[in-house]
């Protein structure tokens, strides 16, 4: 017996547009809004760190802390990307209280310095769907190309890296100075935001990398050979 090919396959054509529309509805508006012009200066930051909680324009999850001279760099974000921050600093307070996630990290990530964040929607979701759309923007914006973040990033961990991804999370750590585990940077590089931003500029046309770490040292390990990023490179 034949069955009715030609109605079930519309029909299921139909639902399938039906499902597409929904989707598109489903679709925050800023999954389909320009990107963000990469960062177009840098500076480094010599302030004094302090690990601080996350304030609550920057949505994270309870009792997130992170070194304050990136907060206005994660505003800024959270400004324009419906970021969910999950972990921070992941390290111990002068209090001996623990903060952030146990032993979730690799070795020699910047975690446990407070200058790296783990990012998923702000509408949360394991899979892989229009939830993360704007979250791969902001990764692609980080990181247009594999292993080649672009300052003030250090390391980028998403599509391409394991553990990390579309229906995972994001990974962004800021460049910085060699510091030892839950230790604080004696410089960071940012890029600089809001009204301060002309007086943030760095000297010259391009930022200067200060007194570039050689390799790694106490604690980081800076990306220096181009080739495939090895797991712990900031995670
Ligand atoms: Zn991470």
């Amino acid at each position: 017996m034949r069955s009715p090919t030609f109605p079930l396959t519309r029909l299921r054509a139909l639902a399938a547009l039906a499902a597409a529309l929904s989707c598109a509805a489903l679709l925050p508006v800023s999954a389909t809004a320009a990107p963000e012009p990469p960062p177009s200066s840098t500076r480094f930051v010599y302030a004094a760190g302090l690990i601080v909680p996350i304030p609550a324009s920057i949505p994270h999850e309870e009792g997130d802390m992170v070194d304050r001279r990136i907060l206005p760099d994660l505003r800024w974000i959270a400004q324009r990307y419906p970021i969910y921050v999950t972990d921070g600093y992941s390290g111990p307070l002068p209090d001996g209280e623990h903060v952030g996630c146990n032993n979730c990290h690799v070795k020699g990530s910047d975690h446990y310095n407070g200058l790296a964040v783990d990012i998923v929607p702000a509408e949360p979701s394991s899979i892989c769907d229009s939830h993360w759309t704007a979250i791969t923007r902001l990764a692609l914006w980080a990181e247009p190309r594999q292993n080649m973040p672009v300052p003030p990033f250090r390391w980028v961990g998403y599509n391409g890296d394991a553990g990390h991804g579309c229906g995972n999370h994001l990974h962004l750590s800021w460049n910085h100075s060699p510091a030892a585990r839950y230790e604080l940077a004696e410089w960071v590089e940012v890029f600089p935001v809001g009204a301060g931003e002309g007086e943030a500029k760095p000297r010259g046309k391009k930022a200067r990398a200060p007194k570039a770490p050689p390799g790694p040292m106490g604690g980081i390990s800076q990306v220096t050979t181009g080739g495939l990023s090895p797991r712990g490179t900031g995670d």
